[in-house]
């Protein structure tokens, strides 16, 4: 019996987890020579939001072969490299540019805690007694403890609550709610006197794919402007074309004060993350004074090998047709969508981009729905890497997913549809 632990997965219900030998463009294979093996799965959802433009891409393979060839690893504190440099010449020239200071850490949860410290330190360094957190009802915002803290609480985080601090949660934008959720965030930054509110931009990910509209966004981002409190977008699944833009934030036209990054920036081939900051927050952290520097490190701070496959990100970005194929996969994934909409079965179906989602049998059981390992089954039988957030179904897959393999999925999320 293997000794690995797998995340999230109980190993108490011996599901089969198999082994995966390569992958290639949307899809991944298991090893002819082992039992169960030599298929051909669809990786529908980008090996957990990361994969953008497939498995393997050439030209961030080749970024990697070479950086390694040179430099595998330097510390970070008082060291600089070239594919550091480059990177983060990158992204001041794509990202907005009020967000003028790039911080590297390893992912998505480190570029939380960076967010939320360097917000904390912002305050402390202006000599304002600042330090609640405001967030948004079912955030998503990472495993680690300080992440955990501004997410959804729930069965994820049961034995760890006493260890969480406190923040104040915004109810979620409901559709004809959304005057609520703003007049609770106005309120909320007066009265908890707060120190910043972070959010997942137009889509909540792990809290069940729940969308909301860029006006709303716009909304939030202009109260916690007026009250003086930190925005922090976390663009960590949203971020690199997931919604249909680069980040999320466009369509709603904010700039965060705080902004972070990570899956999909090295095109999901290897572990890095970026906190962007705005001046304000740099300067709140610049001085002579040696106690006041930003007390964050891990030791992979910005990996060269993690910041060249970035950097190649980037290439494609610029070289590659990558808003096109967004652009189509979106309208070929709408198209797939709208036919399961009058289905008996399906409530809730909704696009953002290049996500598609739906709920199997109504809603309201949670991450932990009956119905969400029978999918899980049927799913995986079929050759197709789904992961239902209960009977949440969603399809997230990589940029350049075929037609015959969306059919696939399609066709067999109808079929769940029909025999669960
Ligand atoms: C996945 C995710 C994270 C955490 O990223 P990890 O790399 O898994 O630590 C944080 N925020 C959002 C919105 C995410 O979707």
């Amino acid at each position: 019996m293997s000794a690995v632990w797998h995340p999230f997965t109980q190993h108490g219900l011996g599901e089969p987890i198999p082994l995966v030998t390569h992958a290639e463009g949307a899809a991944i294979f298991t090893g002819a020579d082992k039992v169960g093996g030599g298929r051909r799965i669809v990786d529908a959802i980008s090996s957990w939001w990361v994969t953008t433009h497939g498995h393997r891409h050439p030209r961030i393979v080749a970024a990697m072969r070479e950086q390694a060839e040179r430099l595998d690893q330097i510390i970070f504190a008082g060291w600089t490299h070239e594919p550091a440099e480059e990177l983060a010449r990158g992204l001041r020239a794509i990202m907005p540019e009020q967000l003028t200071r790039v911080f590297y850490s390893d992912s998505g949860s480190t570029a939380v805690e960076v967010a939320l410290k360097m917000a904390l330190g912002y305050w402390q360094a202006r000599g304002e007694a600042r330090h609640r957190i405001l967030v948004l009802e079912h955030g998503y915002h990472g495993d680690t403890i300080g992440a955990m803290s501004v997410g959804q609480r729930g069965v994820f985080n049961r034995a760890y609550a006493p260890l969480l601090f406190d923040v104040a949660t915004i109810p979620f934008p409901a559709a004809g709610h959304e005057q609520a959720t703003l007049e609770a965030l106005a309120r909320a930054c007066v009265d908890q006197h707060a120190a910043a509110f972070i959010v997942e931009p137009l889509v909540l990910g792990a809290g069940g794919m729940l969308t909301y509209p860029p006006a709303v966004l716009a909304a939030m981002r202009a109260i916690c402007a007026d009250a003086g409190v930190l925005f922090i977008s976390d663009e960590v699944m949203t971020g690199w074309g997931r919604t249909g833009t680069l980040l999320a934030g466009e369509q709603a036209g904010i700039v965060p004060d705080i902004l972070c990054l990570s899956k999909g920036l090295t095109g999901g081939a290897v572990p890095l993350a970026v906190t962007m900051a705005s001046e304000a927050v740099w300067d709140a952290h610049f001085d002579a004074d040696r106690t006041r520097m930003f007390f964050h490190s891990s030791s992979y701070t910005a990996n060269p090998l993690a910041c060249a496959a970035a950097v190649a990100n980037l290439a494609i970005w610029r070289d590659e047709p990558v808003r096109e194929r967004i652009a189509t996969l979106a309208t070929r994934q709408a198209v797939r969508v709208a036919a399961l909409v009058d289905h008996p079965r399906v409530t809730g179906v909704r696009t953002l981009g290049t996500i598609a989602a739906l709920e199997i049998g109504g809603g309201g059981d949670g991450y932990l729905a009956a119905l969400g390992p029978r999918l899980l089954a049927f799913f995986r039988e079929r050759d197709l890497l789904l992961r239902p957030l209960g009977n949440t179904v969603y399809v997230m897959p990589p940029y350049c997913i075929g037609e015959d393999d969306l059919d696939r999925v399609y066709a067999a999320i109808g079929e769940a549809c029909d025999a669960l």
